[in-house]
Order: C-alpha cells, then sequence, then structure tokens
C-alpha cells in the first residue's frame, strides 16, 4: 500500500461565550487535520498543531508505506506538531486495514470504558464567577463525573477563594485537580500551593513554565500534593530532564502535539521507566479525542493495585463543535465513563460537512 495524496484542514470554531485562563481568554477553537489517502482506498484523519510542509508531503509521505511509522516519524522530527497529526492519521490507516482499532495494534487494551474527569471551570465573564463555577462543579457530580479540574493562577486571592468555593461544592467524594497553566513562578507557585492544599487536591497541574526543571522540583518538594504538567511538550527528548530528574509525579503527553502513537509510546516508556504516571492531556477534536482514548487504553495501572490510581482521561466539558460534531458518533461521557471506540483504526467517521464549515 502506497500513500498517494495528503490534504490539510484548518479549523475554526468560533466560541459562542468566551473564556479565559491564566494566560488569556480564548473566542475561537481550532484543530490542524490531515487526512492521507492510499492507493488500496483507505483514508486515515489525524490532528497536529500544525500541518506538514508541502515538501514534506512530497519527500516523506507520498509513495510511502503507511506502515513505516518509525522511519516517517525520524523524517518529520523537524516538525513534530505536524507528525502528530501525520502519524495519526498513519495508524488510523493501518487499523483499517488490518481491520483492527487502533488499541489492539498498540498491544491490547487494559481498559475498554475510561473513567473521565471534568476539564472545565475556567474563568468566564460572569457577575458572580464563584457562584458560577460552583453551579458547573455540581452539575459535573451530578453527571457521575468522579472527577473534576478547575482553572487556577489568577492570583492568590482568586484561586484560594474559588478553590475553596468549588471543594464545598462538589464535596468531599470528588478527585479535585488544579491547573495554573504556566501562570506562576516558583515562589508564587508555592505561596498559592500551600494556601489551597488543605482542600484535598488530587494533583497541581502546570504551576510553572514546562521547561524549568529545577523549579518543578523546587515546587515538588515544597508541596505535598502530586504535581503535573507537560501538555506542550513536543519529542521525547524535551520530556527527558522533567522525567529523569522527577520533576513530575504525574506527565501529560497530548497525542496531537507531543508526536502522535509513535512517540507518545516511546515518551510513556520512559515514565514508567522512572516510575512517573502518564496521564494524557486532550484539548481538541473528535480526532484527538480518539486517539488519545485508544492510547489511554494501552497505558497499564502503575503500580498495579487491588485498588489502582485511576488512569482518567481528560474530557474537555467546554462548547466546541469540532469536538462534538466532527464524528458522526459523538463520543460522550456517560456516567463518567467514556468508551473506547471498537471500529478499525481510530473508529470514528469523520462528518466532512462540518469539517468544511469550519475549515
Ligand atoms: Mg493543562
Amino acid at each position: 500500500m502506497k500513500i498517494t495524496d495528503v490534504k490539510t484542514y484548518n479549523l475554526r470554531y468560533p466560541l459562542l461565550e468566551p473564556f479565559a485562563n491564566s494566560r488569556g481568554w480564548t473566542k475561537t477553537r481550532t484543530a490542524s487535520v490531515v487526512e492521507i489517502s492510499t492507493d488500496a482506498g483507505i483514508t486515515g484523519w489525524g490532528e497536529g498543531i500544525s500541518t506538514p510542509s508541502a515538501s514534506a508531503i512530497q519527500t516523506h509521505l507520498i509513495g510511502q508505506s503507511p506502515f513505516e511509522t518509525e522511519r516517517i516519524s525520524e523524517a518529520m522530527r523537524g516538525n513534530i506538531g505536524a507528525l502528530s497529526g501525520v502519524d495519526i492519521a498513519l495508524w488510523d490507516i493501518i487499523g483499517k486495514a488490518l481491520d483492527m482499532p487502533i488499541y489492539q495494534l498498540l498491544g491490547g487494551a487494559f481498559r475498554l470504558k475510561i473513567p473521565a474527569y471534568a476539564s472545565g471551570l475556567f474563568k468566564k465573564d460572569k457577575p458572580d464567577i464563584t457562584q458560577a463555577l460552583m453551579d458547573e462543579a455540581k452539575r459535573y457530580v451530578d453527571a457521575g463525573f468522579p472527577a473534576v479540574k478547575m482553572k487556577i493562577g489568577f492570583g492568590k486571592a482568586y484561586d484560594v477563594k474559588n478553590v475553596a468555593a468549588v471543594r464545598h461544592a462538589i464535596g468531599d467524594g470528588t478527585l479535585f485537580a488544579v491547573d495554573a497553566n504556566c501562570g506562576y513562578d516558583v515562589g508564587t507557585a508555592i505561596d498559592v500551593g500551600q494556601k489551597i492544599l488543605g482542600y484535598d487536591l488530587f494533583w497541581y497541574e502546570e504551576p510553572i513554565t514546562s521547561d524549568d526543571v529545577a523549579g518543578y522540583r523546587e515546587i515538588r518538594n515544597a508541596l505535598n500534593v502530586r504535581i503535573a504538567g507537560g501538555e506542550m511538550l513536543q519529542g521525547r527528548w524535551a520530556f527527558r530532564d522533567l522525567i529523569q530528574k522527577r520533576g513530575l509525579d504525574i506527565v501529560q503527553p497530548d497525542i496531537s502535539i507531543a508526536g502522535g502513537f509513535t512517540e507518545c509510546r516511546k515518551i510513556a516508556a520512559m515514565a514508567s521507566a522512572n516510575y512517573v504516571r502518564v496521564l494524557p492531556h486532550m484539548w481538541g477534536s473528535s480526532i484527538r479525542l480518539a486517539a488519545t482514548l485508544h492510547w489511554q487504553a494501552t497505558l497499564p495501572d502503575a503500580p498495579q493495585a487491588l485498588n489502582p490510581i485511576p488512569s482518567l482521561l481528560e474530557f474537555d466539558m467546554t462548547e466546541n463543535r469540532l469536538r462534538t460534531a466532527l464524528a458522526q458518533e459523538p463520543i460522550n461521557a456517560v456516567d463518567g465513563y467514556v468508551d473506547v471506540p471498537q471500529a478499525p483504526g481510530l473508529g470514528i467517521e469523520v462528518n466532512r460537512e462540518v469539517l468544511q464549515q469550519y475549515a
């Protein structure tokens, strides 16, 4: 089988209601989608964070076998944002060619229903943001989610007040993570961390910029809470020091940023060898969500235990039709669990009308 064509689509979905993390307001959601065709009539879909260049398409893709993921991965190492989308599309093709879902190609699933955490609780332009956050968090618990994640990093006063309010709203039985999106320096991250630790946090995500390994170690030593991060890192070398120097308790590679299945398996192996937990980041379209489900299904519990720490899927609760409408069959959370797609490849059918509508 040979690759005959590569198409790219830059999708934009304008939000009805903007929201903010610690770094800025989001008004539009985007996705860089890749469609790869073959002479066998099989088409694969992927999502990255940039699109492959015309020369990469000509040199590394057209005429090549879609099975040669390692070789193509090495050849496209110069643009990992684009490689991520290409690699996902190649695995989609391989799965369709062999009539197997990707999780089987990766060695089999440890779970076919993945417990999810409701990822939301952003800052919004509301007269009473605290009440709005409490109402939103309560909805997630009522919908059956075992865990929620809230945005912090807006300053100590905002963070302490709203973390307290959300913990009150969700009660003691729900896992609760917070995410500062790299909005603090080390001193502020520790100061705020000490003030919110009493609310039984499951993890404290990206307190500081991703590449400050020494800073992550200082925070991890200062605070009695799991530290998470790494969602923006690209390629295994970017993760190396953070993992090997134990800057993190939880590493969060994003399959559409870090390099696709081929690279993420290597990152997961490095994390495993260093006893660092992998909980993938997910913030994208239906394609990225499906890819994340297949990969996460294949990550073993570590350590194996009668009651292991759950492998929680990041389930984006914000409004985004690129996630809710791009696949013919939407991927939903039911009672806090998301099923891994069972059809060959990624197991989704891309809706071309929706694709064209937002392209
Ligand atoms: Mg995050």
